[in-house]
């Protein structure tokens, strides 16, 4: 449970938030860190040091532990103040794949888990990625194709498997792998540097600024012991739903700031630019797609809060998380597709930031459950329901 805290107290926190990413972190935003893993690691550990030293701590981590231990609902004025810039999530601690992963093994991890791994992990001293998609045949939109397994063998369990598409596994000083044992898909936690679990490659794609990259992993003949094992065997999709509810919600959150941002910065450009004998800001076309992006946005805010609530709630958000998910990753590509559309050439230059934002946002509606995966799933829910009624 959280710390309860009165409004002016909370509004402090925003304010003082908004001040931060807006002096100190939006000035050290440089589009040529693109790629370079360690230049981004060595910013916004310097910008975390500062973000600490104005009481801007981890937004879920317990207060003992140099957290904020702040509700979902508050998290949402949090990380949407913290995702306008994108170096911010980092810097905050708010960034997948730590956040989801810390919820997740605070959770299920034994008392030797929590202290080698989780603890470590919610102190910024470790990194953390999670690895289940495999490239085909195996595991992506369906769960059921897993195909990296974990045998017994005497005490421990030997992995073999393929993984790509691994967030932050650059960077990671250990994995939890989702492979099959006898009794079912099931986690493990392997530290880099396991014989046997190979760092392929960092994959090149659009969006080129999270930490650790997005890597392709390789496990062969890879023993790990039997304390590797995480929760209870067998229950591995159970627990990957568990860590994808929160890691969505944080998501929604904080893309909700960066579409914000760019869409502020296309109406500064309207507002200076002219054409036809007036400024942009003047265009019915232009007003058109100002007007959509802020109902867009409001509706996103409503239904992330939603979720947050029911989840602050201890409420299954199995159903409006996915529906939340599908809208908010659509909306805000919308409404960063029309900020590059308002700043004309500008937009899709890297003289402004749009271009950048556009990018980080598209793999969205891919990860996390494709549009297509939720839309599916929601329909069958909605039906039957309607069977049950
Ligand atoms: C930036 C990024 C970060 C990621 N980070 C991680 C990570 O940290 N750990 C991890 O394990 N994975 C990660 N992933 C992988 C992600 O989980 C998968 O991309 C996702 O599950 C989809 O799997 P796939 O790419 O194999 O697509 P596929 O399963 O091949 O699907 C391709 C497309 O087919 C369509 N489709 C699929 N199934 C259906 C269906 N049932 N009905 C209708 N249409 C369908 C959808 O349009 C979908 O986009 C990441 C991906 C990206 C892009």
């Amino acid at each position: 449970m959280s710390v309860a805290r009165n409004t002016a107290e909370f509004n402090a926190l925003i304010e003082n938030l908004r001040d931060f990413i807006d002096t100190e972190v939006i000035p050290c935003e440089d589009l040529r860190l693109a790629g370079d893993r360690e230049a981004m690691r060595e910013l916004t550990g310097r910008l975390r040091d500062r973000a600490i030293a104005r009481g801007l701590g981890a937004p879920r981590t317990p207060r003992e532990m140099g957290g904020l231990d702040l509700s979902w609902e508050e998290c949402c004025s949090f990380l949407e103040e913290a995702g306008r810039s994108f170096l911010g999530p980092a810097t905050l601690q708010c960034a997948p794949p730590g956040q989801p992963d810390i919820a997740a093994l605070d959770k299920l991890a034994s008392p030797s888990q929590r202290e080698r791994f989780l603890e470590p992990l919610m102190r910024g001293e470790r990194r953390s990625c999670f690895a289940m998609t495999e490239p085909a045949p195996g595991v992506g939109s369906d769960p059921r194709m897993l195909r990296t397994t974990a045998r017994r063998d005497g005490e421990g369990w030997v992995i073999d498997g393929h993984k790509w598409f691994i967030t932050g596994a650059m960077q990671a000083d250990f994995a939890i792998v989702v492979a099959r044992t006898e009794a079912g898909p099931s986690w493990f936690l392997v530290e880099r540097g396991t014989p046997g679990f190979e760092l392929v490659r960092d994959i090149p794609n659009i969006e080129p600024f999270d930490l650790g990259g997005h890597g392709e992993l390789r496990f062969t003949e890879c023993r790990v012991g039997s304390d590797a094992l995480v929760g209870e065997e067998g229950r591995g999709l159970e627990n990957a739903q568990l860590r994808l509810e929160g890691a969505r919600l944080f998501h929604c959150m904080r893309y909700i700031g960066l579409a914000s941002r760019a869409m502020s910065i296309a109406q500064d450009y309207a507002s200076g630019r002219e054409s036809h004998g007036t400024r942009l800001a003047e265009h019915q076309m232009v007003q058109a797609m100002v007007a959509d992006a802020h109902i867009e946005l409001y509706a996103a805010r409503l239904m992330t809060v939603d979720v947050a609530r029911r989840l602050d709630r201890g409420e299954s958000i199995r159903h409006e998380s996915s529906m939340a998910k599908v809208f908010v990753s659509e909306a805000v590509n919308r409404v960063a597709d029309s900020a590059v559309q308002i700043a004309g050439a500008l937009g899709i230059s890297e003289d402004a930031p749009l271009s950048m934002i556009l990018r980080m946002l598209r793999p969205f509606r891919i990860y996390d459950g494709a549009s297509e995966v939720h839309r599916s799933a929601i329909a069958r829910r909605a039906f039957h329901q309607r069977l049950r009624a």
